[in-house]
Formats: structure tokens, sequence, C-alpha cells
């Protein structure tokens, strides 16, 4: 069932989903070769509790720690470690989950430790760019096979490949809701989007082959061929006026 949201809860979003980018702003001045991802994890428990937040990957699921971190090869889902020291030229992408007056806000990006290769560093700003792409068709007389083909349409004309065992989703009132968003679809095909339908869209795309294999830690998400992966993620709102960002500090109708 999906569940619209008000115009007030909305606005409640954006709120959680400012203090979710200042989380993301405030890491990324931290990612440096010879940090932990443990620590990582850390510094952005403490920074969301100090503005109001709640991390709500922790103990979601039974997840340990409260943001997903997860380096070069793998997708999604990374644990923190202590024992995960970062090193210059890997790609670590920060993942995390904000409630805010009870309402769940999502967001990712793919930081650069150090200097990345050339390859690297393009898979990166593709999948943003991707992400931009299937932003912008989150409109009221679109469909989620609009976001999808848009998603699609960017990572393919790159020659990279869209990891499609993995969906973006419906989010506010849980982590996780319906619809599925998947990256990569028809236009015109698929639900309807409407006004107070909220999602996050969070295209994952791989440098390598598509396929995925899970760790025995029984959470990370890896590429099958160990080639580097990224990960870019907003929460968007639709409304009568288009595409809402609610994952930013802006506090308006951006793209950034
Ligand atoms: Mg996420
Ligand atoms: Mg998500």
């Amino acid at each position: 069932m999906i569940q619209l949201k008000s115009p007030r809860e909305i606005e409640t979003m954006a709120r959680g989903g400012a203090i979710l980018a200042e989380t993301l702003e405030y890491l990324t001045g931290f990612v440096q070769p010879g940090i932990s991802t443990g620590e990582l994890d850390r510094l952005g428990d403490a920074f969301i509790r100090q503005k109001g937040g709640v991390p709500s990957f922790l103990g979601q699921y039974g997840f340990p720690r409260s943001l997903c971190i997860s380096v070069n090869e793998e997708i999604v889902h990374g644990i923190p470690s202590e024992q995960r020291i970062l090193k210059s030229g890997d790609l670590v992408k920060l993942d995390c989950g904000v409630i805010f007056e009870g309402m769940y806000t999502d967001s990712a990006i793919s930081v650069p430790v150090g200097t990345l290769s050339p390859e690297v560093t393009r898979l990166s700003d593709v999948t943003r760019r991707a992400l931009m792409a299937g932003l912008k068709a989150a409109t009221p007389d679109n469909h989620v096979g609009d976001i999808g083909a848009a998603v699609q349409a960017v990572v393919e004309t790159a020659g990279f490949n869209i990891v499609k065992e993995l969906v973006g989703h419906g989010v506010g009132f849980a982590v996780h809701e319906e619809p599925q968003v998947p990256n990569h679809g028809k236009p015109k095909r698929g639900r309807k989007l409407e006004p107070g339908l909220v999602i996050a869209i969070e295209p994952m795309v791989n440098l390598g082959s598509p396929r995925t294999r899970t760790l025995p830690d029984k959470w990370t998400v890896v590429s099958a061929d160990k080639s580097p992966s990224s990960h870019w993620e907003h929460t968007v709102a639709i409304t009568p006026d288009g595409p809402r960002v609610l994952t930013t500090t802006a506090g308006v109708p951006s793209l950034v």
C-alpha cells in the first residue's frame, strides 16, 4: 500500500533531510586516507543526534551501526568497522537515514579518498548525473518507469552497468515503503506519480558486471566481479510544481 504524505509531513521530512544533508557534508570533511569507516560512523551518529535526529539504520532489520559505509566493490550495506581503514584511491559510499519528528529520509553520496583513478571518477560522476536525471523525471505527469528510463539512459550511454537487483523505494513513515523504484524502465510504465508521493531514488552503478553477491556477514552487497561501484541517493517529494529534493540544505525545489 502506498501512503501519500501531506504537505505538512513533507515539510517535516525536509527538516530531517536537511540534517541528513548536513551530516553527509560534515562527514565528507573527514574522509581521507587513514580514517576508519567505524570512526566515520561514530562521527555521523553523534552529529545526527546533536542536530535532533535519530539514525534510522541502527537496528533496522538488525543492522548494527548507524550508517551503511561501503568501499570500492562494495555496492551497499557495508558495515562500518574500526578495522576498515580508508586509503588513497578508494571510493567510499556514505549511505545514511535520519528519523526526525517521526519522519524518515534517506540519502547517499560517493566520496573519493585521496586521488581516484580517472575511470572511477567518471563512474561516480555518471552515477550522480543519473540520479539528477531521475530526480528531474519525478513529476506528477510521469510514471515510475520514466524515472528508471532517465537513470538508465545516462548510465548506459556512458557505458556502465546498472545494478538491477537493488532498487529505490518509497520513504517517509518507514525506512522502506512501496513503491519500488527501479533504476531501469520504460517511459509511461509502472505506477503513476502523484503529488504527496515521496521516494528515494538511488542509482547503483558498477564499472564491470552488474551482478551482485552478498558477503558472509549477510549484509555487504558487492559486485560479483569485484569491480568498483558508485551509489548516489536523494529523497524526493513529488509536488504539483514538480520534484522537491528533501535531502538538501537548500530547502527549495532544487536539484542539488
Ligand atoms: Mg540509502
Ligand atoms: Mg534507500
